[in-house]
């Protein structure tokens, strides 16, 4: 029986599938290895899984800080994490203080006018939580400059302790690199900033700072894509669980001759006899056109029955075709379920295989899948 059998896939193209007990078991292994209190960043949807369930298992797991990029996200999180400390990486954008003040949120300020306009908003009696500070190390995106964070810290009175901030924190530029020499230099940045901040929480760690030799994990630490089941050491065996999972149905097979070409603008062709699948999946749901395989450019794969079968010309917006020659022929007929994301086809894979990362690969994920939440 095929998994597309079941009433709940029964019409939908590909399932995915979301393990949130993996989740859970990565945020727990990423703070027992920090030693210290763990956040869960939940931008952009939990990376594509979905932000209700993603918050909801975290927050129930212990979780009590939770990053997301916009306002409305946080908005969002709160709905289902009703005690948690929500910050807002993108900082205070104009006049949206009585949003953090409704919904009890708080912002990531990253300059002076947001600090200003901040602490405006505090003095004119808004009861709100503190805010955290982002000091820029590395990245020239968001945040003060070190030197602007450092002299603003010395200003007893001034806008720092008018904004009210609770945490004081910076981003990686390299992590993923354990040799990267913006590492030392971000580490030892930071670590004067949040000396100079004392009894502030300071916050530095994303996933692959946590496997950083020597860098201190301060008070709070916010992996993202680890917590998904992404390779925070890129290269090295992932110590992570997966947690998503993503199966798409064969609707035809087919043979072609030596010399077919196959596809929108006929951009690969058979080099011998071959047989081909078509799959109910395509850059719709989020699959990179990127991965697909020409005459001139390999692109990404799919395994089928345990074999790895190759892409065949462009992916278009609904189907894929992929080469089942060296698949077994039980798994590679109409109806079938091939796996997209899963086994060795890992985030790291499938990302390498759309000339991309892993991170992009689960920010897109599709919406018109079949979404199943398991694992609790
Ligand atoms: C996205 C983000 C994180 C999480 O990074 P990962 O590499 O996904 O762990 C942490 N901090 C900031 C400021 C971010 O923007």
């Amino acid at each position: 029986m095929s998994p597309f059998d079941t009433p709940e896939n029964a019409g939908h193209g590909a399932i995915l599938t979301v393990d949130l007990a993996a989740l859970v078991a990565n945020w727990r292994m990423l703070k027992q290895r920090a030693g210290t209190e763990a956040a869960a960043v939940v931008k952009a949807n939990a990376y594509g899984i979905g932000i209700e369930p993603a918050v909801t298992a975290l927050a129930k797991a212990g979780c009590k800080s939770f990053f997301v990029a916009h306002l409305s996200e946080a908005i969002r999180a709160r709905a289902v994490a009703p005690d948690a400390t929500i910050y807002v990486l993108n900082g205070l954008a104009p006049e949206t203080g009585g949003a953090y003040a409704e919904h009890d949120l708080s912002p990531v300020l990253g300059s002076h006018e947001e600090l200003l306009e901040w602490a405006g908003f505090r003095q004119s009696g808004a009861k709100v939580r503190p805010a955290a500070l982002h000091v820029d190390t590395a990245m020239n995106r968001l945040g003060l400059w070190p030197g602007e964070g450092l002299d603003l810290a010395r200003e007893k009175s001034g806008v720092i302790a008018a904004a009210g901030i609770g945490l004081v924190m910076s981003h990686f530029a390299a992590s993923e690199v354990i040799d990267d020499p913006a590492n030392a230099r971000q580490i030892s940045a930071f670590a004067e900033i949040a000396a100079a901040f004392p009894g502030v929480s300071a916050s530095l760690l994303n996933s692959s700072g946590h496997f950083l030799p020597g860098c201190p994990s301060y008070q709070l630490t916010r992996p993202g894509y680890a917590l998904y089941g992404g390779n925070p050491t890129p290269g090295k065996p992932n110590p992570m669980q997966p947690v998503v999972g993503l199966e798409a149905q064969i609707l035809q097979v087919r043979e072609v001759e030596a010399g077919t070409q196959v596809g929108y603008n006929g951009t690969w062709t058979a080099k011998g006899r071959r047989k081909l699948a078509t799959i109910c999946l395509g850059y719709a749901d989020g699959y990179p056109r990127n991965a697909s395989w020409t005459d001139r450019s390999q692109g990404g794969s799919a395994l089928v029955g345990g074999v790895r079968c190759p892409f065949v010309g462009t992916v278009s917006m609904d189907l894929i075709i992929i080469d089942v020659s060296e698949a077994p022929a039980e798994a590679a007929k109409r109806g079938s379920a091939v796996t997209l994301i899963g086994g060795e086809l890992d985030l790291e894979a499938v990302g390498a295989g759309a000339k991309t990362i892993g991170y992009e690969i689960l920010t897109s994920l599709g919406r018109r899948h079949a979404r199943h939440y398991v694992g609790l």
